[in-house]
């Protein structure tokens, strides 16, 4: 082989695989924090938590509010904004939890479109402003390590594939949070965890569960932490979601006197990040057409979007 390499230059090259992803399809990037809440063992070990505490659960090791931290989210999305500021490719970030969308123009020719390239670059850069931008927010809270993110390329062939993408994270943003918000209130009573899972059986005790958006159904398995999404299809199978989504609402109202859609809609409907063309205000007192006609602003909203509406009201940002 050393001669093959003296002869042949290309030989060392020969071995590189580069992953291309498809042309014209929309990139989305989804990175997700390490560990943030499950133990760094894994493997299903959680007995042994009793021993090892909280170590490696990064949410817990930074005392994270539950069970939504409102600055923990307000620091994702900072470094979300950071992010779309600085890949130009990117139209649309849609946040959760630890996790973050990144969605690419379709016509995309960052990095040539190779998905080690694109990932590694948009989730090193994500860790790094996190950990830059941590004592803007957490002022006295002292980062205790440095946190990390994976991250994950899928193409999409057509909005209506991706606007279906989103709606799955923001479905597992809301289930997770319902679930979430009673668990946290039960054991805030003075239940134990086990006691308020076992409380909340009555309303999880159907494993199989359906979503329907836009004539999509999405299938989840379990609640919570343990929420799994099972598949989508456009048949639907089972039909038991709204009676259980009504029951936790009327727990936490009863129980806890929290009326669940007055909740934060940051906690609600997680984030989505977004630049909005408006109006250069600067035009009005000074005509001169030389000065742009409109100007471009990042936004971070809290909304549906899983409403067609909200993809109307904003048509450019999948034009
Ligand atoms: P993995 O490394 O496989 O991603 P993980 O431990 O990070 O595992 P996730 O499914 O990503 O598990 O869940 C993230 C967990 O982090 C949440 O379930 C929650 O417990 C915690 N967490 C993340 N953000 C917040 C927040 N803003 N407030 C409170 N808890 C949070
Ligand atoms: P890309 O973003 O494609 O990686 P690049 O500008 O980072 O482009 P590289 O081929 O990675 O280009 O080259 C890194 C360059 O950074 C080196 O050529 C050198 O100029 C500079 N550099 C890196 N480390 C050092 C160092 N320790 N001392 C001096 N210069 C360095
Ligand atoms: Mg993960
Ligand atoms: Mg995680
Ligand atoms: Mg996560
Ligand atoms: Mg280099
Ligand atoms: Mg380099």
């Amino acid at each position: 082989s050393e001669d093959c390499f003296k002869t042949n230059p290309d030989y060392i090259r020969s071995f590189l695989f580069e992953s291309k992803l498809m042309p014209s399809t929309w990139i989305v990037i989804r990175i997700d924090g390490c560990h943030f809440h499950r133990l760094f063992l894994g493997f299903g070990l959680d007995g042994l938590l009793t021993f090892f505490g909280a170590f490696g659960r990064f949410a817990d090791v930074h005392e994270f509010n539950k069970p939504n931290d409102k600055q923990a989210l307000d620091l994702m999305n900072l470094c979300a904004v950071a992010v779309l500021e600085e890949f130009h490719d990117i139209v649309f970030c849609y946040g959760v939890s630890d996790e973050y969308s990144f969605v690419l123009r379709k016509d995309s020719q960052l990095y040539q479109r190779r998905a080690s390239k694109i990932v590694s670059a948009i989730v090193s850069f994500f860790s790094s402003m996190y950990v830059m931008k941590w004592k803007d927010v957490f002022r006295k809270k002292e980062l205790k390590y440095p946190p990390s993110f994976d991250g994950r390329a899928v193409c999409y062939p057509s909005n209506e594939i991706l606007q279906d993408y989103l709606a799955w994270r923001q479905v597992d943003c809301h289930i997770n949070n319902q679930y979430n918000t009673c668990f946290w209130s039960l054991v805030k009573s003075g239940k134990s965890k086990s006691e308020a899972q076992n409380y909340l059986k009555f309303v999880t005790e159907r494993l199989l569960k359906f979503v329907c958006c836009k004539g999509v159904h999405i299938f989840i398995r379990g609640y919570g932490e343990q929420c799994r999404v099972l598949g989508i299809s456009t048949t639907p199978i089972l039909q038991s979601q709204g009676t259980q989504a009504r029951e936790k609402n009327e727990l936490l109202l009863k129980e806890f006197g929290i009326n669940y859609n007055t909740l934060p809609p940051m906690f609600r409907q997680g984030s989505s990040i977004f630049r909005v063309k408006r109006e250069n205000p600067t035009l009005l007192e000074n005509d001169a057409s030389s000065v742009e006609k409109t100007e471009t602003k990042i936004v971070t909203e809290h909304c549906n979007i899983i409403e067609q509406s909200f993809w109307e009201a904003h048509p450019s940002i999948l034009d």
